[in-house]
């Protein structure tokens, strides 16, 4: 039988793992326990909406085989079994989505990195073993397949013999070596350990033989062995538990493996509810984002349980789109087990679940931010994103469940607030919260609209996210103060008597204006301002749309058409106002390039592109050379 061979990033990642950068080997067996058990879960679960799968309950079950002198251990289920092309498919390939960032002299922490990215999964078995046999039988197929590897040089798939349906997985063990001792992963004692340490929990009974050393006769003190074969685990569902019973590292262990995470969760949240729908329920927020948490494939949704027995992995109505990070497991006894994905969203308890799991969360959230910022800012770095989008998504329905949820950086504090401690802060004469928008801190700082809220002793917040705007428009107000862009061209911050004096200069310059605007197409208007106080021009808009926002719209791949009614201002009060001033009566022509030169400048710092670089430097050239 010819050798396969793995894909070639399959490959990499596997010999990532064999030679082994992950000091804690042991995960390798809670990894195979909890396929066994999916597969136990998904066979059961056929059994009830399939008539021709027949199977009991009580027969389901998990077994541990070790003999330490072949230096084989063995976990079997009778589970759903694999096909010849499942096992092709599931275990031909580590890295399904193929994206894997895979660098020369990478550093440890990298490649744990990208091997968590992947969930350590079936392979981690290669971390502890030379060889292993897979020997499958399918509920849907009448022949048994063996797939067989020793690690990165392929893989077989040959035909098999297996009497009942489900899966055998045999392991081959190491030599022990001077770092590591794998014999332990012949032991009975630390087998017994490892099962109670990371999979105590899985529902299924995790059967082994295990010696009873027996007193036989007590005078003699002879005693004898006595072999009986033993359920190791608990089978109490973790989030069934009473709560003192359970440690903070059962919960993170559970989390990693049934979410094949590498890190343990940023928080847990466990919950009961008793009422007219009753369900437990256990919650997790990541520490990071899952590696496809911002493309299409990531799939939101939390594991539905009816009564223990597992209905559906991700049931998706359980949880809102801006809370799509959360995973976790849902446990009710309110629900049928024979329920379709169809009638599910229509039923009335899983509704009434799903709300009761958004307010907690969110009470959660809330309660995190108060009383432990440091870690909230973590989650918000992480993803703060979601939330933002979630206020402005769906017209804007959410916004007032999330707005205190969301954080903006300050200008003042140099980090990230809450909209209530803006406005808690405001100063007295101050109507409105101003924002700035722009690629980053810096070059926000750097804008000429910024000066003149700072010169007011106003804090101003940063929104450096393409959402970011989008998330403050939709919010429009918090506790009655409106949020005002500083680039807005009525931003209002003038004295009387300044608006009075720019009026005058705009009514006595008004054909000189007039002029200038009609140079500028794309220009809405052009003004002569007291805003600014050392830069020469800036642009501003009016109207819903920002220069930000119109970079985010003209960024997507269809043109919405969608512009920013933009006004070009001149700073009045700098000596470049009379030069046009003059230029205007001498020289139209020097008049009409110092426009385009002037107008470029300010499309450049508000980060616009200018459509005609060429020409522009060749009139700045022509000016300054003079
Ligand atoms: P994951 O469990 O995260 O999907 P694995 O690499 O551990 O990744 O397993 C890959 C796939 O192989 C599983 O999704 C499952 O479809 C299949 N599989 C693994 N072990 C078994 C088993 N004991 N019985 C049936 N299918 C299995």
């Amino acid at each position: 039988m010819a050798k396969k061979e793995f894909k070639s990033e399959s490959k990499r990642l596997l010999d990532l793992m064999i030679n082994s950068i992950y000091t804690n080997k042991d995960i390798f067996l809670r990894e195979l326990i909890s396929n066994a058990s999916d597969a136990l879960d998904k066979l059961y679960y056929r059994s009830l909406t399939d008539k021709k799968v027949k199977v009991k309950k009580d027969k389901l079950e998990i077994n541990l085989e070790f003999d330490k002198d072949s230096r084989i251990l063995r976990v079997i289920d009778n589970g759903c079994g694999m096909t010849k092309e499942e096992l092709e498919e599931n275990l031909g390939t580590i890295a399904k989505s193929g994206s894997l960032n895979f660098k020369e002299n990478m550093t440890k922490d990298e490649k744990i990195d990208i091997i968590g990215q992947f969930g350590v999964g079936f392979y981690s078995a290669f971390m502890v073993s030379d060889k292993i046999t897979v020997t499958s039988l399918s509920v849907d197929s009448d022949e048994a397949y063996v797939w067989e590897s020793e690690g990165v040089d392929g893989y077989t798939i040959t035909k098999g013999k297996r009497d009942e349906h489900g899966t055998t997985i045999e392991l081959v063990i190491k030599e022990d070596t001077d770092e590591v001792d794998y014999s332990k992963y012949l032991d009975e004692y630390q087998l017994k350990g490892l099962v109670k340490k990371y999979s105590d929990y899985i529902s299924f009974p995790i059967k082994m033989e295990v010696t009873h050393h027996e007193l036989k006769d007590e005078e003699k003190h002879e005693y004898e062995d006595h072999k009986e074969i033993e359920i190791l685990n608990s089978m109490v569902p973790i989030w069934k538990k009473n709560k003192k019973d359970v440690s903070d590292e059962d919960y993170d262990n559970f989390y990693m493996d049934k979410f094949s995470d590498y890190d343990k969760p940023l928080k847990v949240i466990s919950t009961s509810v008793e009422g007219m729908a009753s369900f437990k329920a256990l919650l997790f927020i990541p520490s990071h984002a899952p590696y496809d948490y911002y493309t299409q494939e990531y799939e939101k949704g939390l594991a539905l349980y009816s009564n223990g027995v597992l209905i559906m992995e991700k049931c998706s109505d359980l949880l809102p789109d801006y809370f799509s990070f959360v995973k976790g497991v849902v446990d009710s006894e309110d629900l049928s087990l024979n329920i379709s994905r169809e009638i599910l969203q229509e039923s009335q308890n899983v509704k009434v679940i799903a709300k009761n799991i958004e307010s907690k969360i969110r009470r959660e959230l809330e309660e995190m931010m108060k009383n432990d910022r440091e870690n909230y800012i973590s989650f918000f770095k992480t993803f703060g994103v979601q939330l933002k989008y979630g206020v402005y998504n769906n017209f804007g329905q959410d916004k007032d469940k999330l707005k205190d949820l969301v954080m903006f950086y300050s200008s003042k504090h140099e980090k990230l607030i809450t909209l209530k401690e803006y406005v808690e802060e405001m100063k007295e004469d101050q109507e409105n919260i101003y924002y700035a928008s722009g690629a980053s801190i810096d070059k926000i700082n750097a804008l000429p609209q910024v000066e003149q809220v700072k010169d007011k002793d106003y804090d101003i917040l940063y929104l450096t996210d393409y959402v970011d705007e989008f998330c403050v428009t939709a919010i429009q107000e918090y506790e009655g103060k409106k949020f005002t862009n500083v680039s807005d061209g009525n931003l209002d911050l003038e004295t009387e008597e300044e608006k009075e004096q720019t009026k005058k200069v705009n009514e006595d310059n008004s054909d000189l204006l007039k002029d200038m605007c009609e140079m500028l197409p794309e220009v809405k208007e052009v003004k002569f301002s007291n805003k600014l106080k050392s830069h020469p021009v800036c642009l501003t808009t009016k109207g819903d749309v920002s220069i930000e926002m119109q970079k985010v719209f003209d960024a997507m791949p269809n043109d919405l058409g969608i512009k920013a009614e933009t006004i070009l201002e001149i700073n009045e009060k700098h000596p470049i106002s009379d030069k046009l001033k003059k230029l205007y009566k001498k020289d139209k022509d020097e008049f009409d390039k110092y426009t385009k030169i002037l107008y470029s400048e300010a499309r450049m710092i508000a980060g616009l592109p200018i459509d005609n670089p060429t020409e522009i430097s060749q009139l700045i050239c022509e000016v300054i050379s003079k």
